[in-house]
């Protein structure tokens, strides 16, 4: 017999059990760290090699593209051979496999566009513009979210009952004109991609049949995370097989304002009563006060299905606790805790995570590591192909590959700027309605008539050429980097940006030969027989969730939201912004539901952890251009208080040479046992000259700021600010002529 014990070994006996299962419905639902997704893949693992299942009859669901390509890339490992042919991808990436294979069945043009959150939003913009419906009233983001809800959960306008209701009936006219467009433009937006591809499986018994034959094995990962139309998707598919194997935690289901049905878990039981579950109970991850803080946490939600959760792994560190004054203070503890546990104690640097609430918290710890030297990477923050310059660069292509594209039409007709104004544009849309034609068509029929201005004829005729003599470049098979190259070049955008006065020149310039960077890569993974190449590389920059960015560079810091945290670990994490308002956040704080999703979301940060835990608060907060008192968050307390301790300030680099004052020393690195709700006494420390750390202050030249730092005394005494305007600057104390704001 084969040698199998590198797939069985590391597995305990739950595991093991689950692994070599028979084939028949499986649900593992367990905690945090318990092995889940070592589970799945060592399954699919012993599927290949030990029950001989070909590759290409198992299909695995993932959250993310990363996920899928370390899945891939641990199976290669195990059997030490490429696995060809197997389906693994996320629900959206798999259904746009689909649809690119059944595009006629699936009413879809052949070159369909994919139209991220961005796109939608503008198409829905100008929708609402054509319905002549105000803005202020009719908010694009309502309708988006309206069109999308209903969308996942399988909607389409014929479905949706509005009973008179006039707010309803204007949301479902916005939804239908919304529809009309895409189908007009052949563009697809995230939600219809799940949605087109569940119905065309409905609709085609002859499609279904394939598929159903073709997988004989399903798996899925984070399964507590579907929405509603995913979930009708893996029924479809598996049919009356028993061939799901679902794991998930209900605690861990984070994306309910996205229309994830945590429900789904009891459904799939309901609906398949022969489903085995499995349970796993002991965690691998995290050290037992880790693990034992998050588990007191999560004990607070009432809706539970509840499970155990125990690990073997020693006590470890106590989870730390620092309360900043103000979001800089903070930024600059955690940046400095990472620097020690990376230059002083030899940690790697992408060992260390920091997690954030919202996006816009990023910029700050961004600021503090550049100045710290550390390089770091943002995940999911703004992805690579979201970034303005490359959005406009994706246009070009989108409209070379596909001339009815309108968002991209409307993108670029004018850019670089080409005196095709905005009347010219007006008519255009006009002509388009009155005839139902694309601005594409629109444009051709002004050109070939005297409709327009001759000048504005002539731009037109010069943007149509300019299209057209691509596409034709296009077609002729080219390679795809040097198609982009051309593509750039002739758009003109390169000298655009160069002649932009705004500082972002360079940047730009350096993105757009990352792009064609990209594209170098992508033509070298993707095998040269998937045809048409610029279409697969324009739907991989639509689906790609920017998590690509971060792979393969230099040791980094990694920075990203807690909801992209999910299924990842590393040994250092800090939790920021541990505030209320802010986590659990104040739109959720009212709704007993959506509090219960924060606390989850609290439960996932915290068991990422490894080693070890910081949470971290600020007292007073800027974000969004307004300055907030916050209370800790009640998380903090519904972890119990011997499991954590506080940290107080310190741990600030010093230039050269300069010693500390004598208020700042006092700061020291000490950590005391909280549990008494007293904060660290160092708000109160003077930084000198009558300023104290983390005071906002305003100077005649460099504006209004924030104290970081103190150092020396007498005329010696320098002084630290963190400027909003001219970034951190140590000045003389004497001479700084500084005034509290
Ligand atoms: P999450 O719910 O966060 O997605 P999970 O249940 O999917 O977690 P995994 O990521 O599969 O858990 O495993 C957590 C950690 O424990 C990983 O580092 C994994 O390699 C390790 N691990 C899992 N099972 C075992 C085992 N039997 N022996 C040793 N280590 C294990
Ligand atoms: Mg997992």
């Amino acid at each position: 017999m084969e040698d199998i014990s590198h797939i069985l070994d590391p597995l305990n006996p739950a595991q093991r059990e689950a692994v070599t299962a028979d084939t028949g419905n499986r649900l593992v639902l367990a905690g945090a760290g318990s092995g889940k997704t070592r589970v799945l893949v060592h399954r699919i693992a012993w599927l290949l090699q030990v029950q001989d299942v070909r590759p290409w009859h198992v299909l695995a669901v993932t959250f993310t593209n990363k996920a899928a390509r370390e899945m891939k890339g641990r199976i290669e490992e195990m059997l030490d051979e490429p696995i060809g042919g197997m389906w693994v991808g996320t629900f959206h990436g798999l259904a746009h496999r689909f649809l690119r294979a059944h595009w006629q069945d699936a009413g879809l043009p052949q070159h369909f566009q994919i139209l991220d959150s961005d796109d939608q939003f503008r198409l829905i913009k100008r929708i609402l513009k054509a319905l002549e419906l105000d803005e202020s009233r009719w908010p694009p983001r309502q309708a988006q979210g309206f069109i999308n809800s209903h969308k996942d959960e399988g909607r389409r306008p014929p479905h949706i009952d509005a009973a008179g209701d006039f707010f309803l009936e204007q949301q479902l006219r916005i939804y239908r004109a919304y529809q009309e467009a895409c189908e007009k433009a052949g563009s697809i937006d995230f939600a219809e991609l799940l949605l087109r591809a569940h119905e065309l499986l409905r609709d085609r018994p002859d499609i279904l049949h394939h598929y159903r034959e073709r997988f004989a094995h399903i798996l899925v990962d984070e399964f507590q995370d579907t929405n509603a139309i995913q979930y009708a998707w893996l029924r479809l598919l598996a049919g009356d097989r028993d061939n799901l194997f679902l794991v998930g935690d209900d605690d861990q289901s984070i994306y309910g304002w996205r229309g994830a049905r945590v429900e789904n878990i009891q459904s799939f039981q309901r609906d398949y009563p022969n489903t085995q579950i499995v349970r796993l109970e002991q965690n691998y991850r995290s050290t037992s006060n880790i693990l034992g803080a998050a588990n007191a946490l999560i004990a607070n939600n009432p809706s539970r299905l509840g499970k155990n959760l125990w690990t073997e792994d020693s006590a470890g560190e106590p989870i730390r606790r620092y309360a900043a004054f103000n979001e800089i203070d903070e930024a600059r503890f955690v940046v400095e805790r990472i620097r020690r546990a990376s230059q002083d104690e030899g940690m790697a640097r992408s060992d260390c995570a920091i997690l954030y609430r919202t996006t816009a918290q990023s910029r700050l710890f961004e600021e503090a590591l550049i100045q710290a030297g550390l390089p770091y990477r943002v995940y999911g923050g703004q992805r690579f192909f979201e970034r303005a310059e490359i959005k406009d660069a994706l246009a070009y292509l989108r409209l070379v590959a596909n001339p009815s594209d309108e968002t991209a039409f409307e993108r670029i007709v004018n850019l670089p700027p080409r005196a095709i104004g905005p009347r010219t544009l007006d008519l255009l849309r006009t002509q388009a309605r009155a005839d139902g034609s694309t601005l594409w068509e629109a444009a051709r029929v002004a050109v070939s008539q005297p409709l327009l201005p001759a000048r504005a004829t002539g731009a037109l005729r010069g943007f149509l050429e300019l299209i057209e003599g691509l596409a034709a470049s296009a077609e002729a098979e080219q390679e795809l980097p040097d198609l982009v190259a051309e593509v750039l070049e002739a758009s003109g955008l390169p000298a655009h940006f160069e002649k932009n006065k705004d500082g972002r020149g360079i940047e730009r310039l350096e993105n757009l030969e990352q792009l064609v960077e990209a594209t170098r890569r992508f033509a070298a993974e993707v095998p040269n027989d998937e045809g048409d190449i610029l279409g697969s590389f324009l739907a991989h920059a639509a689906l790609e969730a920017g998590d690509a960015q971060a792979d393969g560079f230099e040791d980094s810091v990694q920075l990203m939201t807690l909801h992209s945290a999910k299924g990842l670990e590393f040994p250092l994490v800090f939790i920021t912004g541990v505030e209320e308002g802010l986590f659990p956040h104040s739109m959720s704080a009212t709704d007993p539901n959506r509090l219960e999703e924060e606390r989850r979301l609290c439960y996932v940060g915290m068991t990422r952890a490894k080693r070890l835990l910081y949470l971290t608060h600020a007292e007073s907060r800027r974000l969004h251009g307004r300055e907030d008192y916050a209370m800790p968050s009640r998380f903090l307390r519904e972890v119990p208080a011997e499991l954590i301790e506080e940290v107080r300030g310190g741990g600030v680099s010093r230039p050269h040479g300069g010693r500390a004052a004598s208020g700042f020393g006092a700061m020291g690195f000490g950590a005391r046992r909280s549990g008494t709700g007293s904060k660290a006494g160092a708000a109160t420390v003077d930084a000198g000259g009558g300023f104290q750390l983390g005071q906002r202050v305003r100077h005649p030249k460099f504006g209004p700021g924030v104290v970081l730092n103190a150092e020396g005394h007498g005329s010696g005494a320098r002084i630290q600010i963190n400027f909003e305007s001219a970034g951190a600057k140590w000045l003389v104390l004497e001479y700084a002529r500084l005034e509290p704001a």
